[in-house]
Order: structure tokens, then sequence, then C-alpha cells
């Protein structure tokens, strides 16, 4: 095999200081912590890049496995040689006559980033390329649109020759953004929000409001399998909060405000997510909200729900239309779990008309008039269990949106 390294990009020129340092840090454990288990595979930094030695590993379950992880912009399988000029072009020529799908144009990148080498980026494109052309007559140059544009990255430790780069999930890397717990249902949406949190470089707690026994163990598996598969993408376990929501929600629903059912009931969710967010050090909350989606979803809704909680409200998916939604989910890997058929805790106690436009005061008055709805919103924190989930293997999915994955 060529291929001995994997090289990482993940430098964000607009990140200074301390904190580049600190998400440099981050990265490269997630990277050591998602690789263990693929092999010996050892690690050097160079740069603002990551080369990942593969130690004679194959190079394609390492890509794709790195591909999927956050504050990552590209990788590519790279061949690396030292830096006498004969052996830079058998490397390259030995690299183009690899490439499966044989190309008819070509053209060689040359970066002379350590300065010293004695021939500049110019005088190594046409070294090189010459040397390719004649080992490869059949080969044309085109400096314009070739098939093939071949790059030789000429460092101080080494050079390394590639031509593929896969584009990987950007973001920030896992945790390097704070805390915060995801309100997870069993639908498509909220696995989509938890994954676009965990780009944007948030740590994330779970929690899923059940109504055993309304709802059933298989409605809670498919949370399971979702919390599960967003762990991969964090490359870390992922704690999954199973709160008992039946007698709140038992409560509500008997509280002849018909209409208000989902306010209150999501009202009283927000306010048991704060106290678990307290005692996890969570700083916000992330909801698969889509504006206009539900009823509950409309602004003078969401502004009636959110003021239960001081907590911030982070709602990636506000301004997505459902169809962009389903198109990550598939990606991602969530849908085919999500589509699952088993009722969730909400879907049971749906009331005929509920409202897009609540009161505030009134439902502050009905929150009022439950008697024992501060201890029932206490028992639920208490009745709270926790569960530590990761995926049950770290390799990528075959093909986004089959379930041989699960
Ligand atoms: P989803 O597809 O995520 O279920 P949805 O479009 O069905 O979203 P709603 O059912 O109104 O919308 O829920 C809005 C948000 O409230 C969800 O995205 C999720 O974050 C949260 N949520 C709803 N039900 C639950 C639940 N049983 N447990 C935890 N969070 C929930
Ligand atoms: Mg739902």
């Amino acid at each position: 095999m060529l291929y001995d390294q994997i090289v990482l990009r993940y430098g964000d020129l607009t990140m200074k200081g301390r904190n580049r340092n600190r998400f440099e840090k981050r990265m490269i454990d997630q990277v050591k912590q998602a690789l263990i288990g693929f092999g010996p595979v050892t690690y050097f930094k160079s740069y603002g890049r990551l080369y990942v030695k593969l130690n004679g590993l194959p190079y394609e379950p390492v890509a794709d496995r790195l591909k999927d992880l956050f504050g990552i912009i590209s990788v590519s399988p790279v061949m690396s040689t030292e830096l006498e000029l004969e052996k830079i072009q058998a490397a390259a020529a030995a690299l183009m006559q690899s490439i499966p799908d044989k190309p008819a144009t070509f053209k060689v990148n040359a970066k002379r980033a350590w300065k010293a080498y004695p021939h500049t980026s110019q005088e190594m494109n046409h070294l090189v390329g010459g040397y390719v052309l004649r080992s490869m007559p059949e080969l044309k140059v085109d400096v314009k649109k070739p098939d093939v544009e071949l790059r030789v990255d000429i460092q101080e430790e080494a050079v390394y020759l590639y031509y593929e780069v896969i584009t990987a999930a950007g973001g920030f890397p896992y945790g390097s953004n704070g805390k915060a717990l995801l309100l997870l249902s069993g639908g498509i949406d909220s696995p989509v929000a938890g994954w676009m949190a965990l780009r944007k470089g948030l740590e994330l707690e779970a929690v899923h409001f059940h109504s055993y026994p309304f709802t059933s163990d298989k409605a809670k598996d498919k949370v399971i399998e979702l919390a599960k598969r967003l762990s991969y993408y964090s490359g870390e376990p992922i704690k999954l909060h199973l709160v008992p929501f039946t007698d709140l929600q038992t409560k509500i629903a008997q509280s002849k405000n018909d209409n208000l059912i989902i306010t209150l009931m999501r009202r009283a969710m927000l306010r048991i997510t704060e106290q678990l967010a307290q005692r996890s050090g969570a700083g916000g909350i992330v909801t698969g909200e889509s504006l206009g989606q539900v009823a509950s979803q409309t602004l003078a809704s969401m502004n009636v729900i959110g003021r239960a909680t001081g907590l911030p409200l982070l709602k990636p998916l506000i301004m997505m239309d459902k169809q962009e939604i389903i198109d990550v989910a598939v990606r991602i890997g969530t849908f085919e779990t999500s589509i699952l058929p088993y009722e969730d805790c909400c879907t049971l106690f749906l009331p005929k008309s509920p409202s897009t436009n609540p009161n505030l005061n009134i439902v502050m008055k009905a929150e009022k008039q439950m008697l024992g709805y501060d201890e029932l919103i206490a028992a639920a924190v208490e009745g709270t269990e926790e569960l530590m989930l990761s995926a049950a293997s770290q390799t990528a999915v075959q093909s986004a949106g089959e379930d041989s994955w699960f």
C-alpha cells in the first residue's frame, strides 16, 4: 500500500492564541479517542495539521472515521517520502500509477513550505511533472482542469504526496464550546439538532421524557439507538437522562386546559430539564424545534414555553425546511430509526386544537391551580434514570440511512 499516513486539516485562520491551542488539544484528544481500536496508529503534529501514521493499516476505514469528526476541515491519505529529489520523483510516479480510474490529464502542484529546500515550488512542478510524464507517456499535462492534481507538500521532516482531499464535517471539536442538554424525542428533528449542536463543539447529554406504561419499551429503545448514533459523532459516550413523565402528563391532561396541554407539557419539560442542567453543569438546552412546523412552534407559543426556563434555548433547526432536515437525518444515519412507528409521550395526550397563541397569564394561572405541580416536577427529576451510551461500533455508516448500521 502506498499511503502511509492521513493528514488532517483543521486550521481556522480566524482563531488565535489561547482559543486555538485549546481547540487543537481537544481535536487531537478526540481523534485519539475515536481511533482507539483501529490498530497501531501514531500521531505527529506540525503547523496546524495532524498526521496520523497508519503503520500498515489500510487508510479507508481510518479516513472514513476521521471525516465524521468535528473540528476537521478535510482529510487526505498521503504518501510520505524523504526529501531527496529522486525519492520524490519515484513516489510521484508510483502514486500516479496507482490511481484506479486511469486519469488522462494531470498537473503537479508543489508547495515548498520548508524554505531551505534547494528547489522552488515552480522548479519542483517541472522536475516532478517531467518525471511522471516520462514514466507514463499516455498522460498529458493540463494546468487548467486536470483529472488529477498531484500535490507535493515539502516540509522539513518529509515530503507528502497526495491527490485526494476528502471534505470532513467541519465545526468545532467535541466539548470545545461548553455543555448543553439535548431534548431528544424519537422524532426526525431532535437528533439532527443534536448533530448540529455537536458540530458547534457543544458537549451534550440527552434528555428523554417517557410516559411508561403508555409508551412502550420500543419507544425507549429507539431513543437509545438515536443517542448511540450521536455518540458516534462525538467519539465519546453520551449520557441519556430518562425522565418519568407519566404523572405530570396525566395531571396536565386532567387540568381541563385542553388547548393548552402541549404548552403546559413543554413548560414542565423545560423546568425539569433546567434542574437536570444544574446538576450536570450544562449551560443551555437544545431542541429540534423548527418555526411553524406545529402549533407549539409558532413565535407566540415559543415565547410562552421558553419563559419557563432562564437557560438559553438553542434551536439549530429553527429556520430550516423539513426536507432539509430530512436530508441531514439521512446523511447522519438517524432517519431510519426516527421513522420507526413508536408512540412518543406527547402524541398520547394530543388535544384536538392545540393553541398556536397561548396567553402567558392564563398558562401561569393554570400551573398555579394544579395541585402538587411543583412536587410532581421534583419527583420527575428525582426519578430520572441515567444511561451511558456509546456507538456499537466506531466505524462509519456504510451508506447513510441504511439500517445495516444498527
Ligand atoms: P422531533 O422530530 O424532534 O420529535 P417535532 O417536530 O416532532 O420534533 P415536537 O414534537 O413539537 O416537534 O417537539 C419539539 C421538540 O421538543 C423536539 O424537537 C424535542 O427537542 C423536544 N421533545 C419533544 N418530545 C420530547 C420527548 N418526549 N422527550 C424529550 N424531548 C422532547
Ligand atoms: Mg416529536
